[in-house]
């Protein structure tokens, strides 16, 4: 079944709800007929600061009148701007900006590897990576991830990539061997189903990687940025790690990413060993900057965790509310999920049908990533459209089964 247009020439490789978006405003969507949606999805987490941001517009139209483009060979202001913000907020002390979150992670993945290949270890290249992660679509970010319908059919498995359940340290710890380079984590996975990693298997994690001279990668691109209510995941656990991918909500919606790495894990990346045409463009640089002018603004992120908190008490209301549909309230801060009983692509159609903007994940979950900026109006519409949606659901459940 396809919902694209039969005069579409482009790869059907998406099941595309049939609305198109033509412009935002704050928390809002809205088609070219003036259909209003509230954007509890903010394209997957990207939109951080809503649509049509001022001070994003600002940045980016005064950068447009300036320079779009100059590539790498040339010293970039805003780019050295930028990184040396991202490192004084956070463990970091080097970064490299790619256009997307899979480039972060390949950046991560070879910074992990040349960093033992340096010390005299190229034998030390795997990556040990967790069940139901997502990483990216690239040859060996598909491979990190380990999901078959993503790796079917494209030739042979990249190598270097073991695979271990989500919280079994037995399989962790046997998995760990003279070849082993790094451990990649989501600190919750995103598209796996919003499932939190424990902050004790974090810590373990650290110990383990100090144990064995193990990088530790964090892929934090769909949790960083303001998400979880604290600038990047990681904080909530107390242990940092040593390389950390970011994108999505950094560029709040212009394509970009980074990978940041203390100077140690950084340290085998010499001139000349890596690469990009558009990464760091100064475009993507001043949208960047002004997204952290915004996410680090004091009293920011508070807003953040009270707004997050309000929602979440509302969810938990509404799963009493609704029994049959909802089982239970995952996440942290402004990346939650409801894990359902019913079909959850059945339940973000009945909630668009509803007015409102919610994204499927792994594990029959439906993710809600509303921009930071909502405050408490947004979140009770919010809360109101759900309720009309699992109350909608409920009536197909209790429909005759004949079509
Ligand atoms: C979205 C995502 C990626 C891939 O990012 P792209 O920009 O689509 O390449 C990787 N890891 C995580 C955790 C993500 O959420």
């Amino acid at each position: 079944m396809s919902t694209a247009s039969a005069s579409s020439v482009l790869l059907p490789t998406y099941a595309r709800a049939p609305i198109a978006l033509e412009r935002g405003e704050g928390a809002w969507a809205i088609t070219a007929d003036g259909t209003r949606y509230l954007d509890f999805g903010a394209g997957i987490a990207v939109n951080s600061l809503g649509h049509a941001h001022p001070h994003l517009v600002e940045a980016l139209t005064a950068q447009a009148q300036r320079i779009w483009h100059t590539s790498n060979l040339y010293t970039m202001p805003e780019g050295e701007k930028l990184a040396r913000r991202l490192c004084e907020a956070t463990f970091a002390e080097r970064v490299f900006f790619t256009n997307s979150g899979a480039e972060a992670n390949e950046c991560a993945i070879k910074m992990a590897r040349k960093y033992h290949a340096a010390k005299g270890h190229p034998e030390r290249f795997r990556v040990v990576t967790f069940e139901g992660a997502f990483h990216g679509r690239t040859l060996a970010t598909i491979a990190a991830g380990g999901q078959q319908k993503y790796i079917d059919g494209f030739g042979p498995k990249v190598d270097g990539f073991d695979q271990v359940p989500f919280d079994d340290e037995a399989a962790l710890k046997a998995a760990i061997g003279p070849e082993t380079a790094a451990l990649m984590i989501e600190p919750i996975q995103g598209e796996g189903g919003l499932r939190s990693v424990p902050m004790r298997v974090l810590k373990q994690l650290r110990e383990l990687c100090d144990e064995h001279g193990l990088m530790l990668i964090f892929d934090e691109i769909q949790t960083g940025v303001g998400r979880t209510g604290k600038f990047f995941a990681y904080e909530h656990s107390g242990v940092a790690p040593d390389i950390m991918s970011i994108a999505k909500g950094i560029g709040g919606g212009f394509p970009m990413g980074a990978c940041l790495a203390t100077e140690e894990a950084a340290s085998g990346m010499t001139l000349g060993t890596h690469g990009t045409t558009f990464g760091g463009n100064p475009l993507a640089m001043a949208v960047g900057n002004a997204v952290l002018d915004v996410i680090l603004a004091q009293g920011f992120l508070d807003h953040v965790q009270k707004t997050a908190l309000r929602l979440r008490q509302s969810l938990a209301q509404l799963k009493d509310q609704h029994p049959q549909v909802i089982e239970e309230i995952r996440g942290e801060g402004l990346m939650l999920g409801l894990k359902l009983k019913t079909p959850n692509t059945d339940f973000v159609a009945q909630a668009r049908a509803a007015g409102l903007l919610v994204v499927a994940a792994g594990d029959n979950v439906v993710r809600l990533l509303p921009p930071l900026i909502i405050g408490e109006s947004e979140v009770a519409e919010a809360v109101a459209r759900l309720d009309k949606a699992a109350g909608a659901v409920e009536a197909e459940l209790a429909r005759p089964a004949a079509e």
